[in-house]
């Protein structure tokens, strides 16, 4: 079988350098070069690192663009890999759901496939998944998410992703008390569909989100903890080896389960 070969763009970040050597120990791909903004240091790699992911898709002719850059960069490097006919498997945050609309028309366009994924943990989307279960038979809900200070984006793809879900299922509610005043802005956390997301941002944290579920003399938690970044590597490879045969954009790694 031909192997894949992946292009990593951010491939000197937390995310990025786990993909690389991730990808580099299956036999089934092949890493092709990586694209960063610190181009010399990068010791110790045989391949190629470039400054841009056109040059890079030039160069080296991947069939797989994973991207782990920053909201700033990802969507111009999606447009770019998609009209160069090369698939993205994207787990950067911060694209908003008109980019991803427009991603898709334009994947569909080229007829290749691609993939976003707020949150490659298969915790993650069985804690997304239960949550939206859960919202039908309890409305009344917050979102908690936390994560390490470096994040860029608040609130997390993953936060984001879990609101629309429960908002599909929970009856059309305006949470909390009509006459309540924050003191401190911002107190109550941002407002999504009638309830509230809180993000919390402190050194030491990976990635968590507790989903809580309240109701007459009850309430209900749904956490997942990513301890350590390996916790993504099984979905990204998942998502390396199914881009290829999708036509259009796929958003969420729910849809690549089952
Ligand atoms: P990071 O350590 O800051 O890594 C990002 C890397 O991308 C840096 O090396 C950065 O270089 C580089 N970069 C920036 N712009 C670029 C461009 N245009 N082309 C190529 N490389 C570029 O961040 P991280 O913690 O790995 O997180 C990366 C993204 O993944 C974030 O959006 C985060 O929220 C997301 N994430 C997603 C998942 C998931 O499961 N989907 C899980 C964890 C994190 P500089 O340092 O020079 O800027």
């Amino acid at each position: 079988m031909k192997r894949i070969k992946v292009l990593v763009a951010g491939a000197k970040g937390r995310m990025g350098s786990m993909v690389v050597q991730m990808v580099m120990a299956d036999q089934d791909l092949e890493y092709v070069g990586g694209v960063d903004l610190y181009v010399d240091e990068h010791p110790g790699s045989e391949q190629p690192i470039f400054k841009s992911v056109e040059e890079a898709i030039i160069a080296v002719k991947p069939d797989v663009l994973v991207d782990f850059t920053t909201p700033d960069s990802v969507k111009q490097n999606m447009e770019t890999a998609i009209n160069l006919g090369v698939c993205p498997v994207v787990g950067t945050t911060g694209l908003a759901m008109e980019d991803i609309l427009i991603m898709d028309r334009l994947a569909k366009e080229q007829k290749i496939g691609g993939i976003i994924a707020p949150n490659f943990a298969i915790g993650a989307v069985l804690m997304m998944r239960f949550a939206a279960m859960a919202a039908k038979y309890l409305p009344n809900v917050e979102i908690i998410e936390m994560h390490h200070d470096k994040k860029l984006d608040a609130p997390s793809g993953t936060a984001i992703k879990t609101a629309e879900l429960i908002a599909k299922e929970r009856e059309k509610i305006r949470q909390g008390n009509p006459a309540e005043k924050e003191s401190i802005e911002g107190a109550r956390g941002g407002e999504f569909a009638g309830f509230r997301i809180h993000s919390v941002r402190l050194p030491g944290l990976v990635a968590h989100q507790e989903v809580i579920f309240g109701d007459q003399g009850q309430t209900l938690s749904i956490r997942h903890d990513s301890l350590d970044r390996q916790s993504f590597m099984p979905g990204v490879n998942l998502a390396i080896k199914k881009v290829i045969d999708l036509v259009g954009i796929t958003y969420g790694l729910e849809h690549l389960l089952n």
